[in-house]
């Protein structure tokens, strides 16, 4: 087994606020990274200014990250890092604002590196240190040392290094709480595809398992609660958001597989939501996983405590009407970029390109 993940984690009440000292420990200036609304809807940016000022930490603001950032905005976020002489970086929002905080201080510590030296990892200088603080229960960016950006060609990327994990992360319920509905279940539908695509991964070992399991468990009931329309509690709440840290520990130690990876093309190319692009393979994951490895598929419904079909009907509930269209046309020009993709090759049953054709004609192609 093997497991690293340097992050100090705080979640529940009061994180950011009872660890003020530690955001001052490391340094007088910092550059806070974030969406354009989510961080002030949230109320996490008040509450990190709040620690700021009480410390004497003196900030500027780059609010200028979209979802899927591109790495155009973490280039022009880590400018205005330097600029400001920040001594680190806080990303606060959803993964997008997190991702691109993680990049902003590669930037803001590389002055000059242009996209294609961040992506080739010419980093001369260690990143600023990272610190996150999340606002919505998906994507465990808080806990990875993932940054998944798009690139100039409109292409997703996730650029996967050491010095991208934070120093630390704080999260708190109640910032997930002004979350709309269709963004707290695409956000925790990507929790439900992190903990299986974990499990089912070819790297996955009994740490990875844990996690994942345990993240599949407190998941269940306040997803299902929120896609049948139920009003959700901050318990609920809380432990939408305990699940996301389980699945970024869980996908920190084993990565994605194919689910995630062709759900990058329906972001790129159709605008879908994160979230839903890669829940909408994971009936198709489910199933070749039952047919070639049954045993594995068996134990998975097993520690999870769910059944195969208690799994569809929440996927089925959260996900919104298939309305995408591919011309056969379309799927045989997106094909190669499968062919040999870590994320696919580390599916835990071999997933040919033949079997990923299926998959999309099944699901897409339609008269
Ligand atoms: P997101 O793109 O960060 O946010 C989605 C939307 O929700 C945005 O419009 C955002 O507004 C809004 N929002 C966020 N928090 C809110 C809150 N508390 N209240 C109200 N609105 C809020 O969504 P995400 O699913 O968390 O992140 C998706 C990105 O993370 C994708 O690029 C995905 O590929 C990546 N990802 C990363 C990892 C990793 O390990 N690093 C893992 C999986 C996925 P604003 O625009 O105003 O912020
Ligand atoms: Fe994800």
């Amino acid at each position: 087994m093997k497991h690293y993940m340097p992050v100090r984690l705080f979640s529940g009440e009061g994180a950011v606020e009872k660890n003020a000292a530690l955001f001052a420990s490391f340094g007088d200036r910092c550059a806070l990274v974030t969406g354009k609304r989510s961080a002030v809807k949230s109320g996490a940016l008040a509450d990190v200014t709040a620690a700021l000022e009480r410390e004497g930490v003196a900030f500027c603001v780059f609010d200028g990250v979209g979802p899927n950032p591109s790495v155009a905005s973490c280039i022009e976020a880590g400018r205005t890092a330097h600029e400001f002489g920040a001594a680190f970086v806080v990303g606060i929002g959803g993964g997008s604002a997190l991702d691109a905080a993680k990049a902003a201080a590669v930037f803001a510590a590389n002055p000059g590196l242009d996209e294609e030296g961040f992506y080739q990892k010419r980093w001369d200088r260690a990143p600023l240190p990272i610190l996150l603080v999340g606002t919505t229960a998906g994507t465990g960016s808080e806990a990875t040392k993932v940054s998944v950006l798009t690139d100039s060609r409109g292409r997703k990327h996730s650029i996967h290094d050491d010095r991208l994990f934070a120093a630390a992360a704080f999260g708190e319920a109640k910032y997930t709480a002004s979350l709309s509905l269709p963004v707290t279940l695409s956000t925790g539908i990507d929790v439900l595809s992190h903990c299986a695509e974990s499990f089912f991964n070819r790297n996955a070992d009994e740490i990875s398992r844990a996690f994942a399991v345990r993240g599949v468990r407190l998941l269940y009931a306040p997803l299902r609660k929120a896609a049948a329309g139920g009003e959700l509690e901050l318990s609920d709440r809380a432990a939408l958001y305990e699940a996301s840290l389980l699945g970024g520990l869980a996908i920190c130690d084993t990565g994605t597989c194919f689910a995630h990876n062709v759900g990058y093309y329906l972001t790129e190319n159709r605008g879908v939501p994160h979230g839903f692009a890669s829940a909408i393979f994971l009936p198709a994951l489910l199933e070749l996983v039952k047919k070639k490895d049954p045993a594995y598929a068996e134990r998975f419904f097993r520690e999870t405590g769910l059944g195969k079909a208690e799994l569809l009907e929440l996927v089925g509930l959260c996900l919104p009407e298939n309305a995408i269209r591919m011309t056969e046309e379309e799927i045989a020009a997106a094909l190669p970029r499968w062919e040999n993709n870590n994320s696919v090759r580390n599916t835990c049953c071999a997933v040919s390109t033949a079997e990923i054709r299926n998959i999309l004609e099944q699901l897409f192609l339609k008269n």
